[in-house]
């Protein structure tokens, strides 16, 4: 099955019951035995409901792993798969991942005795010199949020392997339709679904895949001993979402690379960001292990005086954090999606305050180019 198929033709279709073609929304708390332990494989909806059992279905397949899980967001997703570790254990995360996920790391999980290390992961030299008797895993986003730095998945985890170690991706930017982390070996893939999976701003949700059965048994049990997982509504939203994810990233692929030309040539922006470009110091490894680029942007305006002109200035870039949405965002990393990173970090990372980070939507990219420009020539 090609890609835009197993969107629509992967995991579980339909219901065999009553010939619906779309998965009915199973809104049930709890199942009926025949007798004690007697049921048909649904006994209590933390532990498992259809609904979000076909979705879970449809990830394994996109993702190519063993299993599939669905949380009630992309935090809650990232806690569980974090929570599979014991106190004591110790995780190499990429630099900057997302603000989200450096605060549960370093201001619960540390409280539970998980310890981390930070490294800038696109140069393995840093991922290889982390490796302490403790360390447990490799987590990595790539590209990354905001900076569209890349990560070598397949390097990366051959050296995890090599270690003993377990490699966790956090695939939000890319989607499985343009990169399959596990087919380059990784063995955690997690999606911040509320992104290009839903697609339409209306659902929050975080997903989980694992390439064997016995992380497929660990992050259930943690999964229903927790219980942070996904209702069976918004496990319904997705899997509509995910039906055009195709033909939405494809899109999106399409506006954002005109945007970024434009943005290229325009004397008000002095760095993109964007993985898509020649230039880009790791174009060669996205190219190699993702089919597209994506849709989201950074550029540096030089200040922050500047950065709120331009957000003034704009249309129909809506200010908003998230993306991955059919309506374009525009966002300031420094003060809202990295506001819970220290300044002294933001800094260092490079995330400066005139740093601007637009999420590309399906607008038509003339509208969007004409609203940028008359914003970036004010
Ligand atoms: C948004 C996001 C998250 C967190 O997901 P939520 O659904 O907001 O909890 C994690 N990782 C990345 C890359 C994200 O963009």
């Amino acid at each position: 099955m090609r890609r835009k198929t197993k969107l629509i033709h992967g995991g579980i279709v339909g219901d065999p019951a009553t010939g619906a073609v779309s998965v009915p929304i199973y809104q049930v708390s709890t199942y009926k035995q025949d007798g004690v332990g007697n049921h048909k494989g649904f006994e209590y909806s933390r532990t498992g409901n259809p609904t979000r059992h076909a979705l879970e279905e449809l990830i394994k397949d996109l993702e190519g792993g063993k299993a599939g899980f669905a949380f009630g967001s992309g935090m809650a997703a990232i806690t569980a798969v974090i929570m599979m570790f014991d106190s004591g254990d110790h995780v190499i995360l990429t630099d900057d991942v997302y603000g989200g996920t450096y605060r549960v790391i370093t201001k619960v999980l540390n409280r539970f005795g998980i310890e981390a290390t930070f490294v800038d992961s696109s140069d393995l030299k840093n991922i290889k010199e982390a490796i302490k008797s403790n360390t447990k895993a490799v987590y990595i986003e790539t590209p990354t949020n905001p900076l569209l730095k890349i990560t070598d998945i397949e390097a990366a985890a051959n050296l995890a392997k090599e270690n003993g170690l377990l490699t966790i991706v956090d695939n939000t930017f890319s989607t499985p339709y343009w990169q399959t982390p596990i087919e380059l070996g990784a063995d955690i893939v997690l999606h911040s679904a509320t992104k290009y999976l839903g697609g339409h701003s209306d659902v929050v949700a975080g997903l989980v895949v694992v390439n064997s059965d016995q992380l497929a048994e660990d992050l259930h049990f943690v999964q229903n001993s927790t219980g942070g997982v996904l209702g069976p509504q918004d496990s319904w939203l997705l899997m509509r979402g995910i039906k055009t994810l195709g033909i939405r990233m494809e899109e999106t692929e399409r506006n954002t690379k005109a945007i970024v030309e434009f943005l290229l040539g325009h004397p008000a922006v002095r760095n993109v960001y964007y993985p898509g470009i020649e230039t880009h110091p790791n174009h060669d490894i996205a190219k190699k292990q993702a089919q597209g680029f994506g849709g989201m942007v950074s550029f540096d305006v030089g200040s922050e005086k500047n950065a709120d002109q331009l957000l003034e200035g704009v249309k129909y870039f809506t200010l908003a954090e998230s993306l991955g949405a059919v309506e374009s965002l525009i966002s300031v990393p420094a003060r809202m999606t990295h506001a819970s990173i220290p300044k002294e970090r933001r800094d260092e990372l490079g995330i400066t305050d005139g740093l601007v980070r637009i999420s590309v939507g399906l607008e038509d990219a003339e509208d969007l180019i004409e609203d940028l420009k008359q914003a970036l020539d004010n």
